[in-house]
């Protein structure tokens, strides 16, 4: 099923979410469709789970946008262990639509994390791919983005969200 996407101002997207303990269970690979199902739906190349209002570490990740599905990544409970070089980019988030912003990234990153039978694998990303691991690593530590831009841009960008939440176009 396709969740809607919880909006900025949720405090589900600003506090650490659970580590996940069941693996390879029914629920846990329902749950992992259901996120690839939502993101596409939404048309991002990440999700992290507190996105759909779930406190709880499962990202997943698909740079073609569904076009390959060999590139279906899932990362539950990741951490970055690895982070060189730098690349500057626009960045966006589906939580914060409408918004985008430079955001300074590390250029290759590696991650360790579990798939959906509880293995631990560690994975290397550069470009997009190392965005997206550290966009969606940072989402389940409980930060956005706009955490990584100046504090006069995010305090503009936070005086417009609540502008369109008083005017209803929030939800
Ligand atoms: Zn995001």
């Amino acid at each position: 099923m396709v969740y809607p996407i919880v909006k900025f101002g949720d405090p589900v997207l600003e506090h650490e979410a659970e580590i996940v303990t069941e693996f390879d269970t029914p629920e846990l690979h329902k749950f992992l469709e259901d996120m690839f199902e939502s993101m596409y739906a939404a048309k991002g190349v990440g999700l992290a789970a507190p996105q759909i209002g779930f406190a709880r570490k499962i990202a997943v990740i698909d740079a073609s946008n569904g076009e390959n599905s060999g590139d279906k990544i899932v990362l539950i409970n990741p951490q970055i262990v690895h982070t060189e070089g730098k690349q500057e980019g626009e960045e966006g988030c589906l939580s914060i639509p409408g918004f985008r912003e430079q955001v300074r990234r590390a250029k290759r990153v590696i991650v360790r994390a579990m798939n959906a039978k509880g293995e631990e694998f560690e994975k290397t990303g550069e470009d997009l791919l190392a965005r997206a691991f550290l966009h969606e690593t940072d989402h389940l530590n409980g930060r956005l983005y706009i955490t990584h831009i100046s504090a006069l841009k995010r305090d503009l960008m936070r005086r417009k969200i609540k502008k369109l939440q008083r005017a209803g176009d929030w939800e």
